[in-house]
């Protein structure tokens, strides 16, 4: 089995000498620890959001790994407040803005900045990573943003560039009949793209010369069942990758052995804590993800919470490589809603069973109030014939979820079902939720 070729990446990236023994956990950690005393230091004299934040804290406090847990960490919200105070750099040293918008009614949408450095980062990351599966002439479809310059779907085009490899910079999916033909007329080896974008054009062209030989499934957590069902139908490999735009889009990928994430060292350093105390947790046990940047200049960001639960898988990838692992993300801490008395309900748990259904191509879920009790109501877009069998094994799939079985049982939840046929439909083309509505106006929890 394939090392990841992070491993020699990183190697490379932290001064290791090549051809020199194997890398060890000890290098990445003293220079993880010098490049976050330069992070914090250079943050501390130049943002004008750190010179406060930090306040009282110097990069010599630093003298270990763990020395990190002292330093108040960064939320969204502060981005969000003014983003403009985390710059360390002048203005005009910016090279691309991101705008991501909020997911409740909070206002400001959050704004990431990215020199021409910090971009540069993230095309060599993105061109190391897709190397695990890519090489020389491969054609790979990109169904992620790709419109604007410095856009996510651009840099991986450049990524793949460097790998002689061809980016075709695609977009979410408008039409998925048209993505299809485009697949069979350019003979495309591999996608990348938001799980249920990829499982739509899997099940909608079947039985069509549509076969990719890999697929890298971003942007929003990765069902089971789609991953199974993109190898049934494709024959394919599946790979994970996890990321956001916070950390320079790209945080951690899958090698072969399909493990779990290895991580991005160099550039990122990961902590898991409990999320309600704020404590690190012990090596291997699940909490919230939390990461400080290394290597960017424009934005640095320290401790910063993601708002994901993962944890670090303990055992080494069967690849043998030094790297920390990072198990599949599966939940956001903002995407659960309550149900009843006690059960929490998140999309994730909508997932697994309904994505197993055959047909089904996409669903959307809406909470909402009524008189004496809540409705979840479930859209289902199914692909043409079998309708109302989808509707039954829909319906009992996810009455089988705990916290809804638990809630109806209670007299506090009912489930609506609807079926839609549509043949141009467009698959969700990020992050999905279960939109909760039962209080109108008030923030979404
Ligand atoms: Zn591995």
């Amino acid at each position: 089995m394939k090392i990841t070729p992070l491993e020699s990446w990183i190697a490379r990236k932290i001064g290791y000498p090549a051809g020199g023994p194997p890398l060890t956990r000890q290098a990445i950690e003293t220079r993880q620890l010098e490049r976050l005393r330069e992070t914090v230091g250079l943050a501390a004299k130049k943002s004008a959001f750190y010179r406060i934040h930090l306040k009282g804290l110097d990069e010599d406090k630093l003298s270990r790994l763990e020395d990190m847990a002292d330093l108040p960490f960064t939320a969204a919200e502060d981005i969000r407040r003014n983003p403009l105070e985390f710059l360390c750099v002048s203005r005009g040293e910016i090279n691309r803005v991101v705008t991501l918008p909020t997911s409740g009614t909070t206002g400001d949408p959050k704004r990431i900045y990215f020199t021409q450095d910090d971009r540069e980062l993230t095309i060599d990351f993105f061109s190391h990573g897709m190397s695990t599966f890519t090489g020389p002439g491969d054609k790979v479809l990109i169904l992620l943003p790709a419109e604007r310059p410095g856009s996510v779907g651009k840099l991986l085009v450049e990524g793949l560039g460097r790998l002689g490899a061809v980016g075709i910079p695609h977009g979410p999916i408008k039409d998925p009949w048209s993505t299809l033909d485009l697949i069979a007329r350019e003979r495309v080896d591999t996608l990348v793209g938001a799980p249920v974008q990829a499982l739509s054009l899997a099940r909608l062209g079947a039985s069509r010369e549509t076969a990719v030989r890999n697929a890298l499934l971003t942007t929003d957590h990765v069902p089971e069942a789609i991953t199974a069902e993109l190898r049934n139908i494709w024959g394919c490999e599946v790979f994970n990758h996890y990321g956001m735009t916070e950390m320079g889009y790209g945080g951690g990928v899958e090698c072969e052995a399909h493990f779990g994430y290895h991580m991005r060292e160099a550039d990122l350093f990961f902590e898991i804590i409990d999320p309600d105390t704020g404590t690190p947790v012990e090596e291997g046990k699940p909490g919230e993800i939390v990461f400080t940047t290394l290597t960017r200049r424009g934005m640095p960001l320290i401790r910063y919470r993601t708002g994901d639960l993962g944890r670090f898988i303990p055992r080494r990838c069967p690849c043998g490589t030094v790297l920390k692992t990072m198990e599949r993300v599966k939940l956001r801490l903002e995407g659960s809603v309550e149900l009843g008395s006690r059960g929490t309900l998140s999309m994730a748990d909508l997932d697994e069973p309904l994505f197993g259904l055959p047909g089904l191509l996409d669903f959307s879920a809406v909470l909402t109030r009524e008189t004496d009790r809540d409705r979840l109501h479930i859209e289902i877009q199914a692909m043409e014939g079998g309708s109302e069998q989808l509707a039954e094994s829909a319906r009992s799939a996810i009455e089988a979820a705990a916290a809804v079985r638990a809630a109806i049982r209670e007299g506090a939840l009912r489930v609506s079902i609807a079926i839609r046929l549509e043949r141009q439909f467009t698959p969700s083309p990020g992050k999905r939720r279960i939109a909760d509505q039962r209080r109108t106006g008030a923030q979404q929890k």
